[in-house]
């Protein structure tokens, strides 16, 4: 079984192991592929694929054949593979110590070496994330970008609403117990799993990466325990402190409430890492200074709100009292009301640091729904729930649209019709009105393209349904009343 000699030579040129480790890990592995092979030597000049899946692939379908891996599915590939891939990686003590050995010198170089070795060991699976679609929509709003996601399965937000009440061993797939968890068919391997301790104004985090890597080095803090989404004055706190260790990754919250929250909403955690979103140009229609703050009212489909300012203190007091304001804050002219027997205001706050500024972007969400809008009233319409109807969390606010993978096959067909090679496919109903649509467009010398803009602008249809005010004249002038009665009784108390 030359794999496992190459697998051994691999992790030894990825630093992922020592060549101290050779004899131990080779005992372990054939022990876990339970196999009987003659002893190879580490050979420091012994040429290996630098390919992770390549050299995989044979010691999973041995795995397969010994029954080791049944039935033969991806998710139970996976698992396996994280089983012998943990042999080849470091403990979590010892990841702990590189990482903070690198920090104390420069927080960029340690946040590098563990998004490569995350890479490296195949916890992040870089050949499904090239699979990926990507590519950008021009708008009023700039470019928008739009990925169609094909390595994580689509969710449903009333599952995720459902998922609150759920109790397993781990309780979520965030629970720092996920570490070393050996997985089965409905949980993901995460026997190779490693991630990080913060302390974050006082509180105990964990920083791991994303193994979906929506965009660059996709970073999740998480609290220590299984406890709810709840966004406070600690949350700004947290963002705080993290961005002030980590100047080069941004950090935002999901809102805390169903439909305008992430997809999981048991489990307190963050998102970050180190990309620039589209939001980050968009342009504003109004600003206005106060004391060391200015504030920015963007030309954006969600109602968002830039503050930016040197004075870390100054801006979580201006943060804290925009939630508790905007808590509060209904408009029946828009639809808007904070209450009914729930509360349905919430923010989802994103916090990055350039240079010495601070710039915090806080969008403004409710999760009411209504008979004409059963989904939620500022949540993606009906007829944009063929390309999206999911939950829009903090990524899609920035402007990065994570489409559910089933688009990708349904584009492959979509394009075959408008080119008469195919009538129709199964599953083709919610498509059907927007292909007749796409029909009238034709001729084009790109159909793909006219696919993937025209679903790209139907996704920001989606994203203004989320807006509390709409980038009219009339709602501008309202959001501007909104800001400055904020600025009044903040600036007051
Ligand atoms: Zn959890």
């Amino acid at each position: 079984m030359e794999a496992i000699v190459n697998l051994l030579h691999y992790a030894i040129q990825a630093k992922l192991i020592a060549a101290l480790d050779y004899d131990y890990a080779f005992n372990r592995l054939t022990r876990s592929l339970d196999i009987d092979i003659d002893y190879q030597p580490y050979n420091p000049n012994k040429a290996v694929d630098k390919d992770i899946d390549t050299i995989l692939k044979p010691l999973l379908d041995h795995a397969v054949k010994i029954k080791k891996i049944s039935p033969d599915t991806t998710q139970m590939r996976d698992v396996f593979e994280s089983e012998i891939m943990d042999i080849v990686t470091p403990n979590p003590a010892n990841v702990q110590a590189r990482f903070e050995a690198l920090k104390e010198k420069d927080s960029v170089a340690a946040t590098d070496d563990f998004y490569q070795r995350s890479q490296k060991s195949n916890y992040i699976k870089m050949n499904r994330i090239r699979k990926n679609t990507f590519y950008k929509v021009p708008s009023n709003y700039g470019d928008i970008e739009i990925t169609i996601n094909r390595s994580k399965p689509e969710k449903d937000p009333k599952d995720i609403a459902k998922k609150k009440i759920e109790t397993n061993y781990p309780e979520c797939l965030l629970c720092k117990e996920n570490v070393g968890y050996h997985g089965h068919a409905n949980h993901p391997g995460r026997s190779h799993h490693r991630i990080i301790k913060l302390s974050l104004n006082h509180d105990v985090f964990y920083f791991q990466f994303s193994p979906y890597v929506y965009y660059n080095e996709h970073a999740i803090v998480l609290h220590e325990d299984h406890i709810p989404m709840n966004l406070w004055k600690h949350t700004f706190k947290r963002l705080f402190d993290f961005v002030d260790e980590f100047p080069h990754y941004f950090l935002g919250s999901n809102a805390g409430l169903p439909i305008v929250g992430g997809s999981i909403l048991s489990h307190e955690h963050y998102q970050g890492g180190r990309a620039r979103f589209p939001i980050d140009d968009a342009k504003s229609f109004y600003s206005i200074k106060k004391e060391s703050i200015t504030y920015e009212l963007l030309n954006w489909p969600l109602s968002v709100i830039r503050m930016r300012g040197k004075h870390r203190e100054e801006l979580i007091e201006a943060a804290e009292a925009m939630r508790i304001y905007f808590a509060a804050y209904s408009d029946e002219s828009l639809d808007l009301r904070s209450k009914s027997t729930d509360m349905h205001n919430a923010i989802t706050p994103i916090l990055r640091k350039n240079q010495d500024t601070y710039q915090l972007t806080i969008a403004l969400r409710n999760n009411r729904t209504s008979d004409t809008y059963p989904d939620g009233i500022f949540h993606p319409h009906p007829a944009r729930h063929h390309i999206k109807k999911e939950n829009i969390g903090l990524i899609e606010v920035m402007g990065l649209a994570i489409l559910p993978g089933r688009l990708h096959t349904a584009f492959n067909h979509i394009e075959a019709i408008l080119k008469g090679t195919q009538d129709t496919f199964v599953g083709i109903t919610p498509y059907r009105e927007w292909i007749e649509t796409l029909k009238t467009k034709m001729p084009v010398d790109n159909i793909r393209n006219l696919i993937e803009q025209s679903a790209g602008e139907i996704f920001i249809q989606g994203l203004e349904d989320c807006g509390i005010f709409k980038q009219t004249p009339k709602h501008r002038d309202k959001f501007k009343q909104f800001l400055e009665g904020y600025l009044s009784w903040h600036l007051k108390s």
